[in-house]
């Protein structure tokens, strides 16, 4: 995708999640895949006021190409990149109830409708490390077959070939998230209907 229409992607998504309340304040970041790299929100910005132009392109050597600080969280953005060349758009954020799983290190069950198999699939926690490290990468990095993970008293992240599946994702997550919390230990849907279902 250029540059230019993938700025403007990148601007409508964080408006939106902003809007829905799964973006809070200047927490998450939000990239997209150019041509020639990607582009990721900036660091310590609120993402419900931020214009195409204040997305900072990095290239996928892990460098930024003209002006901007990029979230601190670029390292795993540019390493799931690498590994899924699928994957064109990554949420991260730290929606309330996706995190309140996450402080009680709770594993998210999909199994309770349809649209969580279908959607989500398995849902990995992936254990606490400190933001913009090393670690969370390498930890980040096993789980990156996942379209979504829950990050252990951090928040959560998605991925998807376009940045509308990833939103969609991250918007199904919480839901689902919500949905664990308020149902508690309940049975879910039969071994064999999720086997169909994820056949579909
Ligand atoms: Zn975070």
């Amino acid at each position: 995708m250029n540059e230019t229409d993938a700025r403007k992607i990148l601007c409508d998504a964080c408006s939106k999640l902003y809007l829905k309340d799964l973006l809070v304040s200047a927490g998450g970041n939000v990239s997209i895949r150019t041509d020639d790299g990607f582009l990721i929100t900036p660091s310590g910005r609120n993402k419900g006021s931020l214009f195409p132009e204040d997305m900072v392109k990095m290239s996928m050597a892990g460098k930024v190409v003209g002006k901007g600080k990029p979230s601190i969280e670029y390292k795993f953005h540019l390493s799931l990149y690498n590994l899924r060349t699928d994957t064109n758009a990554i949420v991260h954020c730290h929606p309330i109830y996706c995190t309140a799983l996450a402080v009680k290190s709770e594993k998210l069950r999909t199994d309770l409708t349809p649209e969580g198999v279908i959607l989500l699939g398995d849902v990995p926690m992936v254990p606490y490390c400190t933001p913009g490290s090393d670690d969370l990468v390498r930890e980040i990095e096993r789980t990156y077959r996942s379209s979504a993970a829950i990050l252990e008293n951090h928040g959560a992240v998605t991925q998807g070939k376009t940045m509308e599946e990833a939103c969609n994702r991250m918007e199904e997550l919480e839901f689902q998230a919500h949905l664990n919390l308020v149902v508690g230990n309940v049975e879910g849907l039969s071994k064999e209907e999720v086997s169909r279902l994820r056949r579909m």
